[in-house]
Order: structure tokens, then sequence, then C-alpha cells
């Protein structure tokens, strides 16, 4: 009985994979989630294969002579400054930049190996200290504490999508995402722009709160007692960057210690501020 049990139950799962591959046909989305096939379909699944594996050896075939360019032409022209990396590294810098493809802080600010340790999240975001633990403030606290870092350098950019979700959320949404929680890290932005910016397009809202959370950014390393420490002592700096890729420029400042500054502004002021295009 028990061996007709599971020639039933194979006949079962038999059946409901026809079914998926005849709705396959009209539905790829199926497809994908077909991916658990008996050997019926293997044809389907080694055909689905070869294409991947094609697509996927044409990129790495690319990455790979990208790779032994950069062996060639840097590692080894260079043998000396990579055998010292190898032991330590002591970066003057850490970047923390958006995650977006486009915004790459070594591509564009030139960082070599070495120079920068970088963290990248979802709309460069610093969540405050009474948060509690996230891979950015571990970072930080790994830059600061242990490599030293003489700078923290927080890159916004243009078009961010992580800042319009922050912008375009409902406040009476209640839904579960990932993405939502972690760019409700930056609802004091979103509510100082929308506070002075509600009546501009949401385009241009956009670009306010790119701006208001690098600032607010900026304010929340100092929530990070071994952070202030080290900017009132004057041993760290940090500073805000813009990138906009859509005119490729970038804006620079740094947020300073002033002592003679109003409690208002908790003795802190932007200055500096540069613009590169
Ligand atoms: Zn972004």
């Amino acid at each position: 009985m028990q061996v007709f049990g599971q020639q039933l139950k194979l006949m079962e799962m038999e059946h409901t994979h026809v079914e998926i591959l005849n709705h396959s046909k009209r539905s790829p989305e199926l497809r994908l989630k077909a991916s658990a096939s008996p050997p019926s379909i293997t044809q389907e699944r080694t055909k689905n294969k070869q294409n991947t594996v094609t697509l996927s050896s044409g990129h790495f075939s690319e990455m790979k002579q990208r790779f032994l360019k950069f062996k060639k032409e840097k590692y080894l022209e260079n043998s000396d400054h990579y055998e010292n990396l190898a032991d330590k590294q002591a970066p003057k810098f850490m970047v923390i930049a958006c995650g977006d493809s486009r915004v790459c802080p070594s591509n564009i600010l030139g960082f070599e190996p070495g120079e920068a340790f970088v963290v990248r999240n979802v709309a460069n975001l610093v969540p405050p200290h009474e948060n509690g633990p996230t891979e950015t403030n571990a970072a930080l606290e790994f830059a600061v504490n242990s490599l030293k870092v003489e700078n923290i350098l927080v890159i916004g950019h243009s078009r961010c999508g992580g800042i319009r979700a922050l912008i375009s959320m409902q406040d009476d949404d209640n839904s579960s995402s990932f993405i939502k929680s972690w760019v409700m890290v930056g609802k004091p932005a979103r509510l100082r722009t929308k506070a002075a910016a509600s009546d501009l397009s949401l385009d241009q809202q956009c670009r306010h709160c790119e701006k208001e959370s690098i600032n607010q950014s900026l304010q929340r390393l100092l929530s990070y007692p071994w952070i202030q420490d080290k900017v009132r002592s004057g041993t760290l700096a940090i500073h805000g960057g813009y990138y906009d890729f859509t005119n490729c420029t970038f804006e620079k400042w740094t947020l300073e210690y002033d002592s003679s500054s109003s409690a208002v502004d908790g003795g802190y002021c932007l200055r500096n501020r540069e613009f590169w295009s």
C-alpha cells in the first residue's frame, strides 16, 4: 500500500507539473516558478539552463578580461603598493553611498584600492545610534575606531529610487516591505521635505529630499558618541556630497563643529560648499 501511495503521489506530482507546463506556455512567470521539475520536463530545463549559461558566460568573459587588465596594468605595475595593501589598509575616507548601479564612488571619484572604506545601502542612509546595530553602523564603527579614517563622506545622488520610495509612501501604508522599513530611517528628511516643498512636483520633492536626507545623515553621525568626540577634537571630519548624473555635477560640503554657533544648530554648521562641474 505504501508503494502504491508513493506512486499515486508521483502521479499527482506529474499531473501538477504537466498543468504548470501547460500554463507556463502562456505565462513565463509560472515557468520560472516550476523550477522543482520532475524528469518529464528535463528537456525544458536543459534548454533554459543552456540559455542561462550562454548569457552568464558572456558577462563573465568580459569580467575576466577586465580583471586581467586590472592585474596587468595596475596590480603588477604597482606591486609594492599592492604588497603593502595585502598587509594592512589605512584609508583616509569612509564613504556611505547608495547601492544604485550608476553611482559607484570608486568610479566617479576615482578611489583606488586602499583609499576608501565603502558601505553602500539603499538611499545612502545613516540610521540613528539608538536604532541599534545595522551593517551600516557596524561598518562605521570599524572604519572610525579601528581604521581611524579621517573623513566620512555621505554621497547622495539624483533620481534616487530609495528616496522616491520614501517620498511617495502613503502615511497610512501598513504594508510590510524591507524597502519601506529601511527607507523609513529617512523619515525626518521626508517630514522636512513635505513641510518645505509639498507644493512642488514629485520630482522636485525627491530632489529636495535627496539633499535633505544627506544632511540628516550627517547629523545622525553625531548621534554616535565615538564620532562626535572625534569631530569635536578635530580628528575626524564629516562631509556631504551630491552627485547629479543627469548633468554630471558634484556638490560637496562639510559639517563643522563651531562653539560660537547657536544652540539651535546644535553647535554645528555647514561650510566649504563646493560645486564641481
Ligand atoms: Zn539611490
